[in-house]
């Protein structure tokens, strides 16, 4: 009868390690999910059409530019 209590004992030790294993063979969890890029508006430059973030253009009374050059050539003050 001690055989079987040992047969038991052996098996417990064995799904005991196998699961450790399987527990060391899983990939690190995620810490977060990776956020979309975000999207920007853009636009073109009224005299050499390079497009641009809204945020970098120049905004003069026909259109954005891309530099203060290109605003100064096509609308002289
Ligand atoms: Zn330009």
């Amino acid at each position: 009868m001690k055989i079987v209590w040992l047969l038991l004992l052996g098996l417990l030790a064995y799904l005991v390690w196998r699961s450790r294993i399987f527990q060391d063979t899983l990939p690190p969890p995620t810490s977060e999910p990776v956020p979309p890029p975000q999207v920007t508006d853009m636009v073109s430059c009224a005299m050499c059409h390079v497009y641009m973030p809204v945020a970098q253009a120049l905004k003069g009374q026909h259109g954005s530019y891309c530099c203060l050059d290109h605003l100064q050539q096509s609308e002289p003050s």
